[in-house]
């Protein structure tokens, strides 16, 4: 993964270092004069009576980004939540509020995943959808992450039909259990992220963040060592031998 995960909460005058979705670089700025809120229909509703609270506030943003770096610029628009929070001192004596923001939308999405020239475009998109909908539902992003090992499986030549007149789909976890010898040192991490996807996919139980988060670190170096191009030194160590080894 090119960072942390990048989905924390912020304040107005304080945005995290969202990396750029083009270049890959903590190089992306807000644009003066476009950060923009508005009070929910609730908010305004309630504002006002006598149990609400700077608690109770919650508001709607968005926002565009720009790469700062003159070689870039990429564009990035933003929105998403807002609620009031409140400020206590070492007393917990209230001393004012604030708003915390959280971003649900990035178009497009921000960098998740470094991705080899060598990955196949149907599995980058596919990257590309897990990085959008975690900040939107972990469910729905581990239901993408399920799609995207079978993706993997197809570059790997497992079959997803069963032979025969009438092919029929093979499930994931038996694509995967009758491959363990192809997949050979990452069968372990196939299995356990279909074991992630399967709960996103047949469940609406919850999933932790951290568990995602981990997920993706290791689809991560799955995808690095399925495909990115590493050193060939063989002709160096064939003429290394062919010179100075014994005759
Ligand atoms: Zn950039």
């Amino acid at each position: 993964m090119p960072g942390p995960f990048p989905y924390e909460s912020f304040t107005s005058d304080r945005l995290p270092a969202w990396r750029c979705p083009a270049c890959l670089n903590a190089s992306l700025v807000l644009v003066p004069g476009s950060f923009t809120t508005r009070d929910t229909a609730d908010s305004l509703r309630h504002r006002g009576e006598d149990w609400y609270t700077e608690e109770d506030d919650r508001e709607v943003f968005c926002c565009m980004l720009e790469c700062s770096r003159a070689d870039c610029r990429e564009s990035v628009s933003v929105a998403g939540t807002g609620r009031g929070m409140i400020d206590f001192d070492e007393q917990m004596r209230k001393t004012g509020w604030y708003t915390l923001y959280r971003a649900i939308t990035f178009v497009p999405p921000l960098p998740l995943f470094r991705l080899p020239d060598a990955c196949p475009e149907d599995v980058k998109n596919q990257l590309e959808t897990i990085a959008a909908l975690i900040p939107v539902s972990l469910n729905a992003a581990v239901n993408a992450l399920r799609v995207t090992l079978e993706l993997l499986l197809d570059e790997l030549s497992v079959a997803r039909l069963t032979d025969g007149e009438r092919p029929k789909i093979i499930p994931l976890a038996t694509r995967i259990r009758d491959s363990e010898a192809t997949l050979g040192e990452h069968f372990a991490a196939f299995d356990a992220l279909k074991d992630l996807g399967n709960h996103g996919s047949h469940t609406n139980g919850r999933i932790r963040r951290s568990h995602v988060e981990g997920a993706c670190l290791i689809l991560d170096e799955l995808i690095q060592q399925l495909f990115a191009l590493r050193p060939d030194h063989a002709k160096m160590v064939a003429t290394l031998k062919a010179t100075y080894g014994k005759k």
